[in-house]
C-alpha cells in the first residue's frame, strides 16, 4: 500500500516504524517540515526502496524557519519530491500569513526552475490562495492536496489545475470528508496518514493504517479494495513517471 504524506522523522521511534513499513512493502513518502531537517530525514531512509523524503518547509514554520529558504534552494536540485508546503488561514496563523506567502511563492517559482517536482501540498482554511499560487505558478510540478478539507467548487478548481489528492482515515470518518472524496476522480486519489500528527480512533496513526483509507475509498466508490488497490498502485506509477526526473541531480 501507499501512504504519501506522513512525517516518518517525528515517531518517537522512526527506525521501529520504518522497518515494519518495509516489512509490509509499503511505498512511503516521508514529508519534512523545515529543509534543514531533510538530510537527516533522507539518511534515515537510505537503503529503503520503497521510502523516499520530500523537502519541505510547513506553512506553520514558515515565520520562524524563512531564513532556510537559502538551504531549500540549495538542497532542490537532489530533491524528487517536496513537501509539506503550503498556506495556513487557521486563525492563530494570520499574522504570520505574509511570512507564508513568501515561503510558498518561492518555493513554488524554485520548483518550476527546476524543472518541476512532486509536491505536497497544506491548503487548511486557505484553499483559494493556494490554489491561486498554484495557477500562477504552472509549471511548478504536479501539485498533491494533503487532506483536503475545501468546498466543493474549490474541488473542481483543483481538478481543473491538474491537482492530485491524498486522503486519509482522518478525513474519511465524516460525511462532509466522504463527500468530498465522493466527487475526486479515482485516478487522481493516493492514499497517506499525515501520522503522527494525525489519529485513527484516540491512538496515533501509522503509515499501515492507509489500510483504512482504502477500506473507505471502496466503500464511498462502491468498488472493491482490490480494485481499489490496483487503481492506486496504477496511479503512482502514473504519477511517477509523468514527472521528469532528469531534471533531478540524484532520487533519494
Ligand atoms: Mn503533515
Amino acid at each position: 500500500m501507499i501512504d504519501f504524506h506522513c512525517h516518518l522523522d517525528l515517531y518517537p521511534n522512526p527506525k521501529e516504524v520504518i522497518r515494519e513499513c518495509i516489512e509490509r512493502g509499503l511505498y512511503v513518502l516521508s514529508v519534512t517540515t523545515t529543509p534543514s531537517a531533510w538530510q537527516q530525514s533522507s539518511a534515515l531512509v537510505e537503503g529503503a526502496d520503497r521510502i523516499r523524503s520530500a523537502l519541505g518547509l510547513h506553512p506553520q514554520l514558515a515565520h520562524e524557519r524563512k531564513a532556510e529558504l537559502e538551504l531549500f534552494d540549495a538542497l532542490l536540485p537532489k530533491a524528487r519530491y517536496v513537501g509539506e508546503i503550503g498556506l495556513d488561514g487557521s486563525p492563530e496563523l494570520k499574522r504570520h500569513w505574509a511570512a507564508q506567502v513568501l515561503v510558498f511563492e518561492h518555493i513554488l517559482a524554485a520548483c518550476k526552475s527546476a524543472g518541476g517536482r512532486v509536491m505536497t501540498i497544506h491548503s487548511r482554511r486557505a484553499v483559494p490562495a493556494v490554489l491561486e499560487r498554484l495557477k500562477a505558478a504552472d509549471g511548478a510540478g504536479t501539485p498533491i492536496l494533503h487532506w483536503y478539507s475545501g468546498g466543493h467548487g474549490d474541488l473542481q478548481r483543483a481538478l481543473d489545475l491538474g491537482c492530485w489528492f491524498s486522503i486519509g482515515p482522518a478525513m474519511l470518518v465524516s460525511k462532509k470528508g466522504r463527500a468530498l472524496v465522493a466527487k475526486m476522480p479515482l485516478e487522481r486519489i493516493l492514499t497517506e496518514t499525515d501520522g503522527p500528527f494525525a489519529t485513527v480512533g484516540n491512538r496515533t496513526a501509522y503509515p499501515w493504517d492507509v489500510d483504512i483509507a482504502v477500506a473507505s475509498i471502496a466503500e464511498v466508490k462502491g468498488i472493491n479494495r482490490e480494485k481499489i488497490k490496483e487503481a492506486l498502485y496504477e496511479n503512482l506509477r502514473r504519477l511517477l513517471t509523468s514527472t521528469t526526473s532528469s531534471t533531478v541531480a540524484a532520487s533519494p
